[in-house]
């Protein structure tokens, strides 16, 4: 350790003049990017350069599907269109509050399509849209959200509030995000905790929030190190699901031995790439014709 330490000041004391430059020259140049990307996204609008992908949710003792996911995407204009995804826009756009906006956006696709199937008697499913912790300290989020369901005419049990656990846990502090909730509760929208058991107050987050969906996080599939073990604690998990009478969904599904962990554990209704991944609207209507029995 001592003879790399020696070495380190060698080569800063030898080389310095270029190789601290070089250095300089990798920060500034990601500064640079960081604020052209910054530029990009305070000037882009939403309504040309976003679109909403959709995440199929599979029963998987039938394979159909039963619900989906909306996902935001980012057509890049300055790369040809190229689609980005949400960590590419969704942090800085936090830190802006332009995030509202694009939650709000990705909200009306999907209450757009549900109203042209359901116009069109096509197959529908519920649709669950994420939602940043920005909009749950705004006292009028649940009004908002309500008058978009009304203008679109979409019963409430089609669309689905996701927030993550974490994000929800802290807000909670303030009581402005449990009466948000509460409101949404209240006039019968389904929440859905994301990400469940990624973060440390799973069991704070059940008990303060009347949950229809929980959605396990793909940690807990990925993480088998004691498999014995981790089959108990999900299948705890999935026993408090069912006398709360919350539904379970897991997440990143990939592989069969994937599925046969749900099995095990009892849970029935999966998303992940083994069954799809996010794709376009009109692919995933595709899909969704054909699943119809
Ligand atoms: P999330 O809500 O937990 O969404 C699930 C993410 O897991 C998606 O990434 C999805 O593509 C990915 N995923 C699904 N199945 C698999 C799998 O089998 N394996 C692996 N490795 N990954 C899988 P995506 O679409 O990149 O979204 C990332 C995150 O961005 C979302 O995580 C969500 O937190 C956020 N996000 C997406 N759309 C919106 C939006 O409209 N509003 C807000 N506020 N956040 C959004
Ligand atoms: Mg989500
Ligand atoms: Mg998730
Ligand atoms: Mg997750």
């Amino acid at each position: 350790a001592i003879d790399c330490a020696s070495q380190a000041i060698d080569f800063i004391q030898n080389d310095n003049p270029d190789n601290i430059q070089i250095y300089d020259d990798d920060l500034e140049k990601a500064i640079r990017e960081r604020h052209e990307r910054e530029k990009l996204l305070d000037s882009v609008d939403i309504d040309e350069n976003f679109v909403t992908y959709y995440q199929a949710k599979v029963d998987v003792n039938t394979e159909e599907i039963v619900g989906a996911e909306a996902l935001v995407r980012f057509l890049d204009p300055t790369a040809s269109g190229a689609v980005r995804s949400p960590w590419f826009f969704i942090p800085y756009y936090e830190q802006t509050g332009k995030v509202t906006d694009i939650d709000f956006f990705v909200l009306r696709c999907a209450c757009k399509m549900l109203r042209r199937r359901l116009d069109s008697g096509e197959k529908v499913v519920t649709i669950s849209c994420n939602f940043s912790r920005i909009h749950f300290v705004k006292p009028d989020f649940a009004i908002r959200f309500e008058q978009v369901l009304n203008e679109y005419r979409i019963p409430k049990e089609l669309i689905e509030v996701e927030i993550t656990e974490t994000l929800v846990m802290e807000e909670m502090q303030e009581n402005l995000a449990k009466q948000t909730l509460d409101d949404l509760h209240a006039k019968g929208v389904r929440l859905s905790i994301d990400d469940f058991g990624a973060g440390y107050s799973s069991l704070g987050v059940i008990e303060k929030i009347p949950a229809s969906v929980i959605k396990l996080d793909r940690s807990f599939l990925l993480n088998q190190k004691d498999r014995e073990r981790q089959v108990k604690i999900m299948k705890s998990i999935v026993e408090l699901a069912d006398n709360l009478g919350s539904q379970i969904v897991c997440e990143g599904v990939e592989t069969d031995a994937d599925v046969e962990l749900m099995r095990e554990i009892g849970a029935r209704v999966a998303q992940g790439y083994r069954y799809a991944k996010p794709v376009s609207e009109m692919a995933f209507e595709e899909r969704l014709s054909q699943s119809v029995e």
